[in-house]
């Protein structure tokens, strides 16, 4: 463990299975962080949602997209078609699996990998981080996604817990360029702190 004992960085792809290059970016971190190893502790979960990516579903075998599975204020068992939260928060494995992590590790910054929105979009005090790696990858930095995101990671754990959350968007059609930038951008993650 790092300075303090603390996680300095969570980053974690694939909890949306037809997002495969959020997986891959993870994959090309850690074989990166390996050879350099990073100042502070970082831990990579390259997939998050192993049955919806080996189908190509964006949902886990049950149907529940676990990007609304997570127990934040805003959880609701309504739904939009497509959006299945599960039958109660933290329901699911997977989430409950990335829960514990935050919950025993206590990462200072969270980085979820997504696709394909290509932006740099944040939950809770990350504004400076992302704007740092909007400056790397080329992405816009945005608060929002413009659309509701109840039981969403973010919503749970920068929204209500106000930890440092960062969701990651890489476009549709991924380019080497693209895991460069994007891993340039997570490097900032590995050394940002929260001004007090
Ligand atoms: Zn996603």
């Amino acid at each position: 463990m790092g300075p303090g004992g603390a996680l300095q960085l969570l980053v974690f792809g694939a909890i949306h299975g037809d997002e495969p290059e959020s997986a891959e970016l993870c994959r090309r971190y850690l074989a990166r962080l390996r050879e350099a190893p990073p100042v502070a502790d970082v831990l990579v979960v390259p997939v998050t949602n192993p049955d919806g990516l080996a189908r190509a579903s964006k949902d886990n075998r049950r149907d529940v997209d676990l990007n609304r599975n997570f127990a934040a204020r805003s959880w609701v068992a309504t739904h939009p078609p497509g959006y299945f939260p599960g039958t109660a928060p933290l329901s699911e494995p997977e989430s409950l699996a990335i829960a514990r992590l935050v919950d025993s590790l206590a990462p200072r910054v969270i980085v979820a990998v997504h696709q394909p929105f290509r932006c740099v979009n944040w939950d809770g005090p990350a504004a400076e981080l992302a704007a740092r790696m909007s400056q790397a990858c080329g992405y816009p930095a945005v608060a929002s996604v413009g659309y509701p995101t109840p039981g969403s990671f973010g919503a749970c754990y920068g929204v209500d817990r106000g930890l440092p959350v960062i969701t990651l968007e890489l476009p549709r059609l991924v380019e080497e360029a693209d895991y460069v930038a994007c891993m340039q951008a997570l490097d900032y993650a590995t050394i940002w702190r929260a001004k007090p």
